[in-house]
Order: structure tokens, then sequence, then C-alpha cells
């Protein structure tokens, strides 16, 4: 009897999943307020799908995988819907997608749908992470606004609709007697950045993420706690459809010619909709907008495919809980749920403390994350993070994991409040934070190995000294054994000592002693910037050495003769006339001298360095020959400004191979582009 008993536990084993996934539809759709994880919650419904395709027959119309959302439980009046709001299909694997193309490409085959080319053409547009609503139009006009509830009946939120800006209460041109149009209501991610800080100054809820602030701001019964929230609307699809005159055809023949024309009556559709063909299209679309992601300005978890012709789509029909026209691809999570298992402190080149999460390894954003950064101490506090709380991670794109603020409905009893050490946790001197400052910070200066560390590391830099091969393990090696204890000592190294460091040959140490040689003759802007001065980033150092023309003119320059200087205020002078006060600064440019470091002249442009004055330029993609440092360095030396992103104001766009959406930018606004050699024509070079 292994049969039955194998069947019997797979039949507890989906009554186990069911209840948690009723549990995590509850607090999603009904609270607003999950517990795990999108991704997790996915894993769960994957599991339980695989386990009713393996045993069909436990399959039941109530399980979670045929029926859409919650149970209604709300405040709010029901409403039944037109035609159903269906969810969709996921798919997160490419082979996913070549299934799902040959699902659709084999039936409309069989029905003689399929293009002559044998591809199938679909819109693919951006899944956002929202709410899905209906909203239903009489003779052109909002009667009735619904979220999806369970997909047969829905909340009203007519009144919460109408103050969303973005939703016309009246369509324009030649409308249908009844049009349901179906959409998302969603938060921008900095909407969603300022309600949440609002809502803790209020000591009101927090919400998890901007989907469910979206929800829980929709869903209220009051309307003039929505109209306050920041919510925007996209269009992509409708519901019940009445005709004035019987037999009239549709406004399109197509899903895409239906989305153009929502535009014209007047509703917004995302602009970021593609018609493709096949699953190259699909998978195309897909990386393309996986790239560009993390520039959106609100949350998507994906993208969806739709088969293009409305014909097609009537003949594919569909399953319970979805078309089978269409399907939603998953994007990896970019935000996880994850333990807080303590907050260590590191300390920074400047002696800035910034608090470190440490958190149970995580998978988020494509890699396994175990620290993130807290910023610090303030930031903790207006997050209400805990240690030992479980927590909100998020990492997108490349930017360092952070942690976005703790799971509330999930806090222990036994949290632990972070505070800043009163000492340096590297060399014990005093931490100390200024008034007007949220950072607080080491007062140990280059007494403090951490700080010492990190300042020759800083000065050995690409954008400093440029001294190849110096990397962070071998200066950890030659601080802790007391070698080096400032700047100028690295200049005092030989080849022999070098060779006793772990990890260095002969040839590296001979390589590295080239560069440091190499390094005794840089541009005064380079040196200045190595020093490390407080807010004297490249630019203000490159603009003090060609202002000054020597390090001496620069120490000795008082407050008045430093606010001559292009763009350095009171700030950026008071740092610097502080840096030179101190005696082991003014020891450390001696000592430097004494090695035989010696500045030589910035680079100046023909043209007297004015040749560019008052133009702001942009650099994309890579040039023949020059670098992006060395462009920007001719530029600045001509006067010029660099900027990252392109405007109205941006004089230039030099563009290289590969340039990406800052050439299109830069067309669309007509701002003139040139490649590397007009920049050195522009430059007299
Ligand atoms: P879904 O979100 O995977 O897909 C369907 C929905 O996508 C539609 O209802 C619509 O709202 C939305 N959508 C966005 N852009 C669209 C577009 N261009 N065209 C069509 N639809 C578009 O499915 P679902 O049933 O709404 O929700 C399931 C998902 O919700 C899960 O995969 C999970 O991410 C999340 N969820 C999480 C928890 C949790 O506890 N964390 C619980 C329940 C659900």
């Amino acid at each position: 009897m292994t049969g039955s008993s194998k069947s019997v536990s797979a039949a507890q084993q989906a009554d186990a999943l069911r209840s948690e996934i009723e549990r995590h539809n509850f607090l999603y759709y009904v609270q607003d307020a999950p517990v795990v994880s999108d991704a997790a919650y996915d894993n769960l419904m994957q599991e339980l799908m695989a386990l009713e395709a393996e045993h069909p027959d436990l399959i039941t119309p109530e399980s979670p995988t045929q029926r859409v959302g919650a149970a209604l439980q709300s405040a709010l009046d029901s409403v039944r819907h037109g035609t159903p709001m269906l969810s969709l299909g996921n798919a997160f694997d490419p082979e996913d997608i070549l299934a799902f193309d040959k699902r659709v490409s084999d039936t409309l085959s069989g029905a003689g749908l399929i293009a002559e080319d044998g591809q199938v053409e679909y819109v693919a547009e951006l899944k956002f992470d929202g709410l899905a609503v209906n909203l239903r139009y009489e003779q052109g006009r909002l009667v009735q606004a619904a979220t999806r509830g369970d997909g047969q009946t829905g909340e009203d939120v007519t009144n919460n609709i109408r103050t969303l800006r973005s939703v016309p209460l009246r369509l324009t041109g030649d409308v249908p007697q009844v049009l349901e149009v179906r959409g998302e209501v969603l938060m921008f991610r900095s909407d969603f950045e300022a309600l949440n800080q609002a809502q803790q100054r209020r000591r009101e809820k927090v919400f998890v993420n901007p989907r469910n602030a979206a929800a829980g701001s929709l869903r209220q019964l009051d309307p003039n706690i929505t109209q306050q929230r920041p919510l925007r609307f996209f269009a992509y699809g409708w519901g019940e459809m009445v005709l004035p005159g019987v037999g009239q055809p549709m406004p399109g023949a197509t899903h895409a010619q239906m989305l153009d024309w929502f535009q014209h009556c007047g509703l917004p559709v995302n602009g970021q909709r593609k018609v493709v063909k096949g699953a190259a299209g699909l998978l195309e679309f897909y990386a393309g907008i996986g790239n560009t992601r993390g520039q959106l300005p609100f949350d998507i978890d994906g993208v969806v495919y739709k088969v293009n012709s409305l014909q097609a789509q009537e003949v594919l029909g569909y399953v319970a809980r979805a078309p089978r026209f269409a399907i939603a691809h998953k994007f990896p999570a970019q935000e996880e749920m994850t333990l807080l298992m303590g907050i260590d402190v590191q300390v920074g080149r400047t002696g800035a403390i910034t608090p470190v999460a440490r958190l149970q390894p995580v998978f988020v954003g494509g890699v396994t994350v175990t620290n993130a950064t807290l910023h610090n101490e303030d930031e903790i506090r207006r997050k209400d993070v805990r240690i030992g709380d479980t927590v909100i991670v998020r990492r997108a794109g490349d930017v360092i994991p952070e942690v976005v603020g703790p799971v509330l409905a999930l806090r222990p009893e036994n949290t632990v409040l972070y505070e800043t050490p009163r000492h340096c946790p590297v060399c014990g001197s005093a931490v100390e934070r200024l008034e007007d400052e949220a950072i607080s910070r080491c007062s140990g200066g280059l007494f403090c190995a951490a700080q010492r560390k990190q300042s020759i590391t800083h000065a050995a830099g690409r954008k400093a000294l440029d001294i190849e091969g110096l990397g962070e393990k071998l200066v950890d090696q030659l601080v802790e054994s007391g070698r080096i204890q400032s700047l100028a000592d690295l200049f005092t190294l030989n080849v022999l000592e070098l060779v006793g460091y772990e990890r260095m040959g002969r040839k590296s140490a001979d390589n590295l002693i080239a560069a440091i040689d190499q390094a005794r003759t840089p541009e005064l802007g380079r040196l200045l910037y190595a020093l490390g001065i407080r807010h004297v980033g490249e630019t203000t150092a490159r603009d003090l050495a060609r202002h000054f023309g020597s390090v001496d003119a620069v120490m000795q320059a008082d407050e008045e003769a430093l606010l001559a200087v292009n763009e350095v205020g009171p700030v950026v002078a008071g740092s610097i006339t502080r840096f030179f006060a101190e005696e082991h600064n003014r020891e450390i440019i001696a000592a430097l001298a004494r090695a035989g470091v010696h500045a030589k002249a910035e680079v100046v442009a023909a043209g007297g360095g004015q040749r560019l004055a008052g133009k702001t330029l942009v650099l994309t993609g890579t040039m023949p020959t020059w670098t992006r440092d060395e462009a920007t360095r001719h530029i600045l030396a001509a006067g010029g400004k660099v900027s990252g992103s392109v405007s109205k104001k941006t004089a230039y766009v030099v563009a290289g191979d590969e340039a990406g959406s800052k050439l299109v930018k830069a067309q669309e606004l007509g701002v003139q582009v040139l490649d590397e050699d007009g920049l050195k024509v522009l430059l007299g070079l």
C-alpha cells in the first residue's frame, strides 16, 4: 500500500501548503502587510503546483492555484465585475518562455492563425508591482471602480479612485456604452519613501514596500486619506465592453491597437511597451528592461507578454485563474526578508563610523547578501530597525544592499536598540559627533589604523596617485606591521623589504616600486586629491591646483584666498585651512618633499583653459583612445564641466562605441553629439 500512503502524505503536504498560502494571501491582499517576501511566496506556490501536477486528483476548486487573490473581508462595499479579473501564469526562466511560445504557436498553427513566418506576434509590457483595479465607464463616464478581490467580486473604491489625477473621470472621443478598463494602481518609490517618513513622524503604520503602500492607500474608507497619497495608474487591459451599435467593430484588432486607442480616450498607458516576434523577441525585451529596471521611478516585478491578435487570444482562451494567451516573466527578487543578527561598525577614511547590518545570509538581487549598510544612527532610528528584527533587504542592480526597514509584524520581544559606540572599535579614541552632522567620527585621525589604511588606499587610487599594484591587502599588512605611518612612508619602500610581505614576488615588488617612482611626479591636482582633505574631491583639487600652482601656495592660503577659487565655499575653505593647520599634516607634506615627491603643473588645454568655459558635456560609451578619466581631465582643464545626465542645458554629448540611453536622450533633446575626434577639435588639440 505504498501508493496510497504516499498519496496520503501528498494530500497532507498539499493541505499544509494551501493553508500556508491562504495565510499569506490574507496578510497580503486583505491586511496589506505580508510577512514573507514575494519570492518566498512564489516558491510555496511553485511547490503546490508541482505537487498538484504530480497528483491531479488532489486539485480542488478552492486550491489557491485555481483561484485569484483572497476572499473579501472588507469594510468596503463589494462590487461584481462585468467579466472576471484574472491573474497571470508565471515564468521564471528562458525555458519557461520557450515552452509558452511553443504552446501558443502550436495551438495557433492548429487553428490556422499563425503568420507566414511561423512566428507569433506579442505585445511585451512592464509588470507593474501595484494592485489591479477595474474602472467601469458608462457612456464615457467613470461610474465605478473596484479592486480585483477574488477575481469575481472586488471592493468598491470609486470615491478613492476619483482622487487620482491620472484617472480620467470622462473618456474622450467615440466611446463604448460600457467599458471596463483594467490597470494597475501603484506608488513611485520616492513617494513611498516620503510617505513612510511622514507616517513614522505621525506614529502611524509604515508600509513594507510601495505595492503594499499603494494597496493600503487605495483601500481606505475615507477618500480624503487616499487623496493625500501619491497614487498613479496605468491601463493595460479591459473587461466588459459594450459597443454602441450591434455588429460594430472593436476599436482595434490587436492588443497593441487597443492600448493606443486607450491613450486616445485619455487613459494613461505606459510607454515602455513593444510589439515583438517569437520567443527571441520576448527574451530580448526582458533583457533590455532588466538592464534599465533600476532607473524606473516605480517597482516592477517582471514583464508581461500577451499575444497581440485579439482573434488569437480568443482561440487560446483561459485556464482557471489566468489567460493562456499571456504570461508574466518575473525578474529575480530585489527584496528579501532576513534576520538582523547584529550591527557592526566600520571606520572610514575620514573616521566616519558607519553601522553595517550583519544579516543571516539571504539570496537577493542575484547574490547572497550578508552585510548591508545602515548609513548612520539617525537612519536606524528613523527606520526603527532593531537587532533581532526580521528586516527587508533590498539590492537593486549594482547598488550596495540596504536595509529598507523592519517587518513589525514579526518583531520579537527581545530586540536590542543600536547605539553608536563611544570609542572607536579600531583605535579606542573617542567617537565624536558634530552638532550639525549626521555622522559620528573617530577622533583618532591618522593615529587610527583604520583611517590610516584607508587614506593610503585612497591616495594610491586611480584618480589620485594611481599606484598600480598597491591593493588593500598589502596596505593592511604595511600599516599593521608599522612600516607605513603616513603617505610619505610609501615613497621610502624598497624592493627587498617588499618581497618579505605575503604574496609579494620579486616581479610584483619591482613593478610596485616602479609604480611608486612614477607617482613621485604627479599632477598637482592629483597630489592634493591624494591628501584626502575632507570636502576636496577631484574637481576641487584640480581647481585649487590651477589657481595656486603649488602645494606650498595652497598651504599658505587663508580662507579668503581659498574662497577666490572656483566653487570653493566656506565649508571647503574651512576644511582646507583646518587640514593644513594640523602639525602632522604639515609634516607629511614636508616628508613627501624629502622623499622626492614633486608635483607638476596641471594639464591645461590650448586656448588658456577657457575654451569650454560654462559648458557642460556628457560622456557616454567607449572612446577609441581616451579613457573617460582622460577625457574628463581635458574637459575640466578647458574650463568645462562633465555631468552624468543629459538635459537641455547639456552643450555636447561625446559618444563612443556602445553609447547607451544618454545618446538617445541627446537625440531626443537635439543636443549636439560629438565623437572623440570632435571633442579634440573642440579642445584645440
Ligand atoms: P501576479 O501579480 O503574479 O500577476 C497578475 C497581476 O499582475 C495582475 O492582477 C495585475 O495586477 C498585475 N499586472 C501588472 N502589470 C500588468 C500588465 N502589464 N498586464 C497585466 N497584468 C499586470 O499575480 P497575483 O495573483 O496578483 O499575485 C501573486 C503575486 O503576488 C505573487 O507572485 C507574489 O509576488 C505576490 N504575493 C505575495 C504574497 C506575500 O505574502 N509576499 C502573498 C500573495 C501574493
